[in-house]
Parts: C-alpha cells; structure tokens; sequence
C-alpha cells in the first residue's frame, strides 16, 4: 500500500520523519520534494525513515491512503486512483457541499475534524492539537504585541502591576491560553457557557466568570449551542465592564457550523486602555470581537487586534510532530494486518468518514 504526503499550504508538513519510520511496515511511502522543509523536516531525513522522495504528480497518481492537513486542491482528487482514501479537515458542517463535490470521485474521504470528541479520539485529535498550540501561542503574540510586562515586578525603579487577561472561551485553546498567562505572570479571568468547565479554570489559577442562564444542551457532543438574545446581552455587558480593566483580551469562542458570537462590541474595544492587545481565535468564524478581520492584524483607537486564525502554524516543527501522530494513530484503526480495513463499526471511522467509495457518509448536524 502507498501511503502520500504532499506539500502543505503553510508552513506545516502532515507526516514527520519518526511517525513514517513506524509505517514502513504497512505502508510505503511516497513524499513530495520539500514538503517538510518549512518545518524544519529536509528532504534527507524522510530518505533515512525509509520515504521516497517524488513529484506531486507521483506521489497523487500512486497514493493509496493520501494525507494533508489543509484540503488538497481539485485536480489531486481527479488523478488519485480509484478506491483510495484521502484524510484532511475538510469542515463539512461549514461547508455540506464539499460531500457532494467528493462524492463525484470513486474514494474513501475522511475528515479529522469529524472525529467524536470521546475518550478514545483523544490521541487521534487535531483539533485538540492545534487548537492548545493556538492557546499559547496568543498569549505569546498579545505579550509581544503589549506595550508592557506581563509579570508583576518590584524594581529599583519602581513597581509593576500584573498584567490583566481576560479569556472568553474555555475549551483547549482557553485552557492552554490560561496556562500561559498564568506562567508569565498575568492575572487571569475566564469564562464560558460550559459551566463544567469553570473546575477546570480554577485548578490553573484563574477565576471563572460566571454569566447567569446559559444554555448548555447536553446532546451537543460537548460543544457550546447559540445563547438567547438575553443571555448574550447580558454577555456583552459583563465583558463590556471587565474589557475596561483587561490589558489582554483572548476569545476562542467558536459555535460548530455557526457565525462566532460577537462578544467583544466596538464599544467595548473603545473603552479599553490604549495599548491594549486582543487576540481573536475565533477569527475563522467571523470573530468573538465585532472589529476583527480574518488572518489580518489591525489597530482601531490605540487597541491591537490580532485575527490569525491558524496560530499553530507559526510553530510548524511541533504542530507537524502532534498533527503526524495524531494521524498514526487514526491509520492504526484503518489498518489491518498490513490492509485497509475500514470497520464502519468503529464510531472513530464511522463519524470522521464523510464520503465511502463515491458515496456521501455525512449527516448535517441538526
Ligand atoms: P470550541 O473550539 O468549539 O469552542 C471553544 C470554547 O468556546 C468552548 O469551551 C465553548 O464552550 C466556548 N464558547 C462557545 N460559545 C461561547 C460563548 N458565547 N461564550 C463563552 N464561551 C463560549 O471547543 P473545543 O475546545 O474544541 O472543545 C469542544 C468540546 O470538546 C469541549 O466539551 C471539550 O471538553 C471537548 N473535547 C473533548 C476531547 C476528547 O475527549 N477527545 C478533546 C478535546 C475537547
């Protein structure tokens, strides 16, 4: 069986060297030139695991099983081999018309962002992946971006207070974003509309802000649901009246398949202290702060508003290694005894699948 890698659209390459070292057994593997290059993965090291190093018009015309981490483009799902496997992210519940588009080609289409997010996904899971790295990485870019320290210090010169950071979201980016504030130093609150997370929150030193009436519908698979028109004003204002305080602002909050809420109004960005720096993760789906412009880095009244929406790719070394293992560990369940296997009775494969031989296997959640 051949197993493709081809270039990536950022930085980032989907498998490394030591994961492909581990796939020799069941897989031959066919690379393209360079595709590891702008995460610091040369070409010479995938030669030492065992990978062939070819042309993307190779490696697409002879792939079995092919893997990306950003969708490949149109012309690679026409020359693929019929009956192979393509596993990327896709977000069909953004977008249900990539499943009939796929569904033209006679292929097996795995979508890893569709994975149920149990117990046992957990090693299989890019979005946790990507999203912790995403959390750590805004704290670093709002504490470059801050026109002072995030620790509180006693100097000869004088005393510095704790920076303050506020994060909205609490889900693994949040999580993470907590984490690393808290390391530098920072005072930090939270909150969510999960109220099982406020535990969570507390154990790593930050206080949970409570907004009373949230709806947290438990068949949702763990994700927050849209709020009522009350709740998110009530939302707004709270985060209004913490905004004027906050040095740091963080949003994660993402609804699946939805606009993100805006939290942050444009009066709340204009009674915050100049200087002050908002990081919006929740950029991809049109931004927790009603300001932010997708991948793009603004400034409105003396307030910095970072809107990268992939901060992991600014870490390509690492987000290559967690991403390649997540993906071994998914070929691990798509394989048997040096075969694709592909048990439907898997929830993993059944739920990541989105379209099985020419055919969608996709419901649009309700
Ligand atoms: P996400 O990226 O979808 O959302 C980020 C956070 O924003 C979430 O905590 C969400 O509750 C919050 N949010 C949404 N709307 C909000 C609002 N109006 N105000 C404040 N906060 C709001 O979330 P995620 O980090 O991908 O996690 C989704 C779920 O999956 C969580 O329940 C998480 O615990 C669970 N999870 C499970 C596994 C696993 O077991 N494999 C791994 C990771 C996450």
């Amino acid at each position: 069986m051949i197993l493709g890698i081809l270039k990536d659209d950022d930085d980032r390459v989907a498998l490394t060297p030591d994961v492909i070292q581990k796939l020799t057994d069941s897989y031959q593997v066919f690379i393209e030139a360079g595709a590891g290059n702008r995460a610091f993965f040369a070409d010479s090291l995938y030669s030492e695991a065992g990978a062939t190093i070819a042309s993307a018009k190779e490696v697409v015309q002879k792939a079995n099983v092919l893997v990306r981490i950003k969708p490949p483009a149109e012309t690679v799902f026409q020359n693929l081999p019929s009956g192979s496997v393509v596993i990327s992210s896709f977000q069909p519940y953004n977008q249900p018309e990539i499943v009939d588009q796929l569904s033209q080609y006679s292929i097996t289409v795995f979508s890893m962002d569709m994975l149920p997010r149990t117990t046992l996904a957990q090693d299989k899971d890019v979005l946790s992946s990507m999203a912790s790295m995403a959390g750590y990485r805004a704290v670093l870019e709002a504490a470059t971006h801050l026109p002072r320290y995030f620790p509180m210090l006693t100097t000869a010169a004088g005393s510095i207070p704790p920076a303050k950071v506020l994060i909205l979201g609490a889900g693994v980016a949040g999580l993470q974003a907590i984490a690393t504030a808290k390391r530098l130093g920072a005072v930090v609150e939270a909150f969510d509309t999960r109220l099982a997370v406020k535990e969570e929150v507390q154990s790593l030193g930050a206080k949970f802000v409570e907004v009373e009436g949230a709806t947290d519908d438990k068949d949702a698979g763990g994700y927050a649901v849209e709020q009522s028109e009350e709740y998110k004003q009530r939302q707004q204002a709270l985060t209004r009246a913490k905004s004027e305080k906050a040095d740091v602002i963080i949003s994660t909050a993402l609804l699946r398949g939805k606009k993100s809420p805006i939290l942050i109004t444009q009066e709340t960005v204009e009674a915050m202290k100049p200087g002050s720096v908002i990081v919006d993760l929740a950029a991809a789906g049109g931004g927790n702060c009603a300001l932010t412009k997708n991948n793009e880095t603004i400034h409105h009244q003396g307030i910095t508003i970072i809107g990268d929406s992939s901060l992991e790719a600014k870490m390509p070394m690492h987000a290559s290694q967690l991403y390649a293992k997540n993906i071994f560990n998914f070929l691990k369940i798509l394989t048997k005894d040096g075969k694709l296997h592909l048990d439907f009775e898997n929830p993993l494969i059944d739920g990541a699948c989105i379209v099985h031989q020419g055919q969608p296997h996709y419901q649009i959640p309700q």
